[in-house]
């Protein structure tokens, strides 16, 4: 392996200064409840209940669950108007019994009236362009003329009219999510099914609220395929920089599906825009309860560098200079410390390449020799320990550093 030199910016004489942290695009900071997404605050993790929201006590447990393990907003889906009414409750027993969790709720197919009732009990309403005012596609179709796209876009204004209005007078904020699998007819008529779509479709929505003055706007464009949703919020960034436009993104890949692949699959998306730099929020869809979605989250956010939730474990793949065995002590180390959220701790195999390789970590545990291994402060050898007082010793380092807290 190769070692790296330790400072944020790598030089060489002749090409100028590679940056080594990410610089995050500048967005319009958007107040959810008491969250704020974009203006350079920490990306933020949301997630969604599965329970229906008439089960009231259902809801408010699934919330705090959620809430709980560090789900920074959570949306919940308003099918009906009744289900935006029992919102009101759902709002009111967490504060009664937990505390304010900042909710979304989603609105579907024509939910203009859901929308507007729903607007008086949650943080943010998201949308679907696609689907708010939904006309039921035409089989004969062949051509959408501009009257006739012109005339379906003022249907858009009149009927969103009122609910931008009703964000904007209580201060509260709008997602605009895209989805590429239910684009409206007359963009697929006119743009195809492309990333080109999915953009115009959010633009038309941001004018509409913009001519309101209302900005507290989020926008997302979900595909189950990668390279489309990439495709979609890279164009999307590029059109707003054009027009002037700071909205912050959330982030995510729709239907990524369960398990190794899914996690795999959503992090390909989320974690290559939020390395160049876009994206305020995100959320993991998986086929699996909404719980196994917020690790997945903060270990994205965590490998970019972009939030510290737990330990940084630096640990080589071990090859057959390994003096110990290295799974078996990684194990042991991460049982010890994994409670000490914020500090970098290596475990490497060996002394040849160890400390060089184990980069910028406070604390190393070394292979020194057969049967006794070395514990370093950063870059600095402390002492040379018996191997099987290894963990307990380096708990006596971090202790006598005053950075060790009780589990
Ligand atoms: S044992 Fe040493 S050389 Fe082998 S992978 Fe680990 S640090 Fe690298």
């Amino acid at each position: 392996m190769q070692t790296l030199p330790n400072p944020t910016q790598t030089q060489s004489p002749s090409s100028p200064a590679i940056a080594t942290t990410i610089e995050r695009r500048k967005t319009r900071p958007v107040p959810v409840g008491n969250i704020t997404i974009g203006g350079g605050h920490p990306v933020v993790v949301q997630s969604m209940i599965n329970e229906d929201t008439l089960d009231i006590e259902g809801s408010v447990a699934a919330i705090r669950r959620l809430h709980e393990i560090g789900c920074e907003i959570v949306r919940v889906t308003v099918p009906s108007l009744a289900h935006a009414k029992a919102l009101s409750e759902i709002k009111q027993k967490l504060k009664d019994t937990y505390q304010p969790v900042p909710l979304v709720a989603d609105v579907h197919h024509n939910g203009m009236k859901i929308a507007l009732e729903v607007a008086k009990h949650v943080d943010k309403v998201r949308i679907n362009p696609g689907l708010y005012v939904f006309e039921k596609p035409k089989a004969d179709r062949t051509e959408y003329t501009e009257a006739e796209f012109a005339e379906i876009g003022d249907k858009i204004r009149q009927t969103l009219e009122p609910l931008v209005i009703s964000l904007r007078d209580q201060g509260k904020a709008m997602r605009i999510g895209v989805n590429h699998g239910s684009l409206a007819e007359r963009m697929l008529f006119t743009y195809g099914d492309t990333p080109e779509g999915m953009v115009e479709s959010a633009l038309e929505f941001i004018q509409i609220c913009e001519s309101l003055d209302f900005y507290n706007i989020v926008i997302s464009l979900k595909a189950s395929r990668v390279p489309v949703m990439l495709a979609a919020y890279r164009l999307m960034v590029r059109r707003m920089d054009e027009l002037g436009m700071s909205y912050p993104l959330h982030l995510g890949v729709t239907e990524a599906g369960d398990g190794e692949y899914g996690r795999i699959k959503s992090t390909a998306g989320i974690a290559t825009l939020l390395a160049d730099g876009i994206g305020d929020t995100i959320r993991v869809s998986l086929t699996e309860s909404p719980e196994k979605e917020i690790p997945v989250c903060y270990s994205i956010l965590q490998a970019l560098g972009l939030r510290k939730t737990m330990v940084e474990y630096v640990a080589c793949p071990s090859c057959g200079r390994t003096l110990f065995n290295l799974e078996e002590v990684l194990h042991k180390v991460r049982e010890a410390t994994n409670h000490l959220t914020g500090l970098d701790i290596a475990v490497m195999g060996c002394i040849v390449n160890g400390p060089g390789e184990m980069a910028d970590a406070d604390y190393g545990y070394v292979g020194r020799q057969p049967g006794y291994i070395s514990l370093y402060r950063g870059k600095e050898e402390i002492k040379k320990v018996p191997e099987d007082q290894g963990v307990e010793e380096l708990i006596n380092l971090i202790k006598a550093d005053g950075r060790w807290v009780d589990p």
